[in-house]
Order: structure tokens, then sequence, then C-alpha cells
């Protein structure tokens, strides 16, 4: 799957999965923008994917912040004159009981999860029907409802992942006259930072690789290979799926 010549931006891409999606896409020759909150991390993976050959740009960006997304968006196009792909994949999962979930915390995982995945499309999207062409990427979560499963102590968590299923296939639906693609990946459990709280709990770990038939976690490059196809022409008829990748938690 050959990216060469195109412009993709991948958010949260310090570490974890975004770093792996970052590092993929750069390999099949795609110009990368390495969005996060600290300009220092995000410059680490574009010096790793200079010295691998690729051209990469890093920029410090709160997805929740409208400003700061048209900001990176500008200096996106102003260094790589246009933009191809988009992989919002920006997000927190913080563990708390329902009961004593604070607005706060609602408010926070919903205005980086969901609101910062709207904020990011909506720009990028501008720059796209311009060329009359794109691909977003969202991910998601196997959180996201309607699997018969639910997730406790994630009830926000769970509500952003479902809200970003939907507005996928509302927003393929929307800009497809413009031959720009969306689909969602939903990911089940995959190692990295995100969960640490989960390592941190022996028997929670236990329980939920009990659920896995592979009983492992995924890797995060898994999770890149399937956003890679996503993101080239090979996957040119898709648009509005969400596709898992679980380990077949979901089918158990
Ligand atoms: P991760 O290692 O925590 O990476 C997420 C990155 O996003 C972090 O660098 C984080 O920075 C950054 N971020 C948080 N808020 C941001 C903001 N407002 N603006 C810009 N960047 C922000 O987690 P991950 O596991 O790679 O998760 C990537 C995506 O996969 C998330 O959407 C997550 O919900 C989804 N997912 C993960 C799993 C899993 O098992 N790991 C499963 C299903 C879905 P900070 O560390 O400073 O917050």
């Amino acid at each position: 799957m050959d990216l060469k010549g195109k412009v993709a931006i991948v958010t949260g891409a310090r570490r974890g999965m975004g770093r792996a999606h970052a590092l993929t896409l750069a390999k099949a020759g795609a110009k990368v923008v390495i969005v996060d909150i600290s300009q220092e991390d995000c410059q680490k993976v574009v010096d790793e994917i200079e010295r691998e050959g690729g051209e990469a740009l890093a920029v410090k960006c709160d997805v929740s912040k409208k400003e700061e997304v048209e900001e990176m968006v500008r200096k996106t196009v102003e260094r790589f004159g246009k933009i191809d792909i988009l992989v919002n994949n920006a997000g927190i999962c913080q563990f708390v009981p329902f009961l004593e979930m604070t607005e706060e915390d609602w408010d926070r995982t919903l205005d980086i999860n969901l609101k910062g995945y709207f904020l990011c499309a909506q720009a990028v999207a501008k720059e796209m029907v311009k060329q009359k062409s794109g691909v977003i990427i969202n991910i998601a979560s196997i959180a996201m409802g309607q699997q018969g499963i639910g997730f406790p102590n994630i009830v926000h968590y769970c509500a952003s992942k479902g809200g970003i299923v939907a507005m996928t296939e509302a927003l393929a639906v929307e800009l497809a006259p413009y031959n720009i693609r969306v689909n969602a990946i939903s990911p089940g459990m995959i190692e990295t930072p995100m969960i640490d709280p989960i390592k941190k709990d022996p028997k929670m770990e236990e329980a939920i690789l009990a659920r896995i038939p592979m009983r492992r976690a995924g890797r995060p490059e898994e999770v890149s290979n399937l956003v890679l196809f996503l993101a080239s022409d090979e996957s040119s008829y898709m648009t509005g799926s969400t596709v898992v990748i679980d380990g077949g938690w979901l089918t158990k």
C-alpha cells in the first residue's frame, strides 16, 4: 500500500497507537503531521521518521480547542500544501464510578474524545473538499455500544465512542459527494499507556483476557495496518464502516 505524495495528520501521536499509526503511514511514503499536547514528544516522533528518510512535522495542539485545531490545519497546509488523510485518534479514558463522576469529568472526556474529532474533521474536510478527495479515519472502541457488552466505570468514555460511530456514518453520507471517505476503527484492548490502570490490577487484567479468544492484548502496529489499509486506495469502496479489531472479544 503506497502513500507516496500523500499528506496525513495523526492526532494523539506522541505515544501509543497514534505514534504507531504515524510511523506506519510514514513508512508507506506519506508526509505525516504529528499532533499532540506536548511539542517535545511530537518532535521525538518526527525525528524518528526523519531518521528513516521520511518527512514529518510536529504540531502542538489541544484537539478540543477550535483555534488550536485551525492553527494546526493552517500549519499543515503551509508546510505540505494539502491534506489527504486525517486519523482522529487523540483520546482519554478516565476510570471513575458513575455515581462519583463529576460534570467536569464528563465534559473533559466528551470535549476531547468527541468534540475534538468534530473540530479536526471539520477543519480538515474544508481543505479536502477543495481537492475533491480525502480520507478520515476515526478511532472509536469496542466500548461503542450496541454490542451486548457494557463497560463499567467509563460511562462517559463509552458515550463518546458511540458518538464517534454515529458521527462516522453521518459524515460518510455528507462527504461522499466530495469523494471524501470516512470510516471508523473499533479496537479492543491494545498495549498502550492507556491500559496502565488495567495492568496495575491483575484481577481486572485476568478477567479481561479471559474474554478475549486470542488471550492477549493487541499491539499498536496491528491496528496501524488497518489504518494503513483504510488510508490507502485499496479501500476505495469503503465508507461509513466501523471495523472491529479485538482478538475476537466481541464474537465470544
Ligand atoms: P494513549 O497512549 O493515552 O495516547 C493518546 C494520546 O492522545 C496521548 O498522547 C494523549 O496525551 C493525547 N491526547 C489526550 N488529550 C489530547 C488533546 N486534548 N489534544 C491532543 N492530544 C491529546 O492512548 P491509546 O491507547 O494510544 O489511544 C489512542 C486512541 O485509541 C484513543 O482514542 C483511545 O480511546 C482509542 N482506544 C484505545 C484502546 C486501548 O486499549 N489502548 C482501545 C480502544 C480504543 P496525554 O497522555 O497527555 O493525555
